[in-house]
């Protein structure tokens, strides 16, 4: 039996890479709803895949009135939200030396001001019992070279799940956090140049514990899991799905 059977899900991010496996990983198990991105091409291409129980949703999610619009439309179409994953996120890299005040900024308003948004315009239109699923990163366990900052961020939005956790006890809505470890996911290209990408992946994964990088759809299926009353005694907690490289390697 699909474990997110008629699920109305919002997947912020869900045009490219990780949020795209997760709505994947949604659609096979039954789920319909919205993806959220500003790339209308990617959005487009990302739909037709998902087989007509998505809709594309082009917003930014670092502005509270997008927001807002993405879950009337999401509601109107589709009745009340069950599942939002609040995934877009990304970042400048740097270090404190060579970041200011623009790339602070970006990188706050992506990965922390996005996810209060997000959480902030989900929650007048979610079912009680729903599941709100953060994305956080590695990188807010362990220091990484040019990704204090971003880490930074991602500590907080591990933080923000538990606490406001305790703000939604009433209702029954559930959040959680999926912390992923290098994933692969068009993120490089931003990075690296692309004669470069593949050599990459394979140093990362030589230096994985588990001897690969994540695929999107292992944060696809602790998507699924987090979503679903599988995990219905699971609040405020985090899942690191990292292959062992945050504490292992
Ligand atoms: P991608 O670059 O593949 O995807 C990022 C997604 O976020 C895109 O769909 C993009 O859509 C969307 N997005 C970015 N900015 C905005 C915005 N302002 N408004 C709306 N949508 C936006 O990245 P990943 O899949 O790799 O990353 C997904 C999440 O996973 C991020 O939060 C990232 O920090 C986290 N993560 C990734 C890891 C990795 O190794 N890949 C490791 C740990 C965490 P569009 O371009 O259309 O705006």
């Amino acid at each position: 039996m699909s474990k997110l059977n008629n699920k109305v899900a919002v997947i912020t991010g869900g045009n490219s890479g990780i949020g795209f496996g997760i709505a994947q990983e949604f659609e096979n198990e039954g789920a319909v709803g919205a993806i959220v991105g500003r790339n209308q091409e990617t959005l487009d291409s990302a739909v037709a895949q998902l087989g007509g129980n998505f809709i594309a949703i082009n917003a930014d999610v670092t502005n509270l009135a997008d927001l807002e619009r993405v879950f009337k439309e999401t509601s109107e179409k589709f009745g009340n939200v069950d599942v939002v994953v609040a995934n877009a996120g990304g970042g400048a890299i740097g270090t404190v030396s060579t970041l200011g005040e623009t790339d602070f900024d970006k990188t706050i308003d992506l990965n922390l001001k996005s996810v209060y948004f997000t959480v902030h315009n989900a929650l007048p239109y979610m079912n009680d019992g729903g599941s709100i699923i953060l994305i956080g990163s590695n990188a807010a366990h362990r220091a990484y070279p040019n990704f204090s900052l971003y880490g930074a961020a991602k500590a907080a939005v591990i933080h923000f799940a538990k606490g406001f956790s305790s703000d939604l006890l009433e209702r029954k809505i559930r959040a959680n956090v999926i912390t992923p470890g290098t994933t692969d996911t068009p993120a490089f290209e931003k990075f690296v140049p692309s004669e470069q990408i593949e050599g990459l992946k394979k140093h990362f994964a030589s230096e994985m514990p588990i001897g690969r990088i994540g695929q999107p759809s292992d944060i696809g299926k602790t998507a699924v899991f987090l979503a679903s009353d599988d995990s219905s005694f699971m609040i405020g907690a985090e899942l690191l799905v990292d292959g062992g490289m945050t504490y292992l390697a």
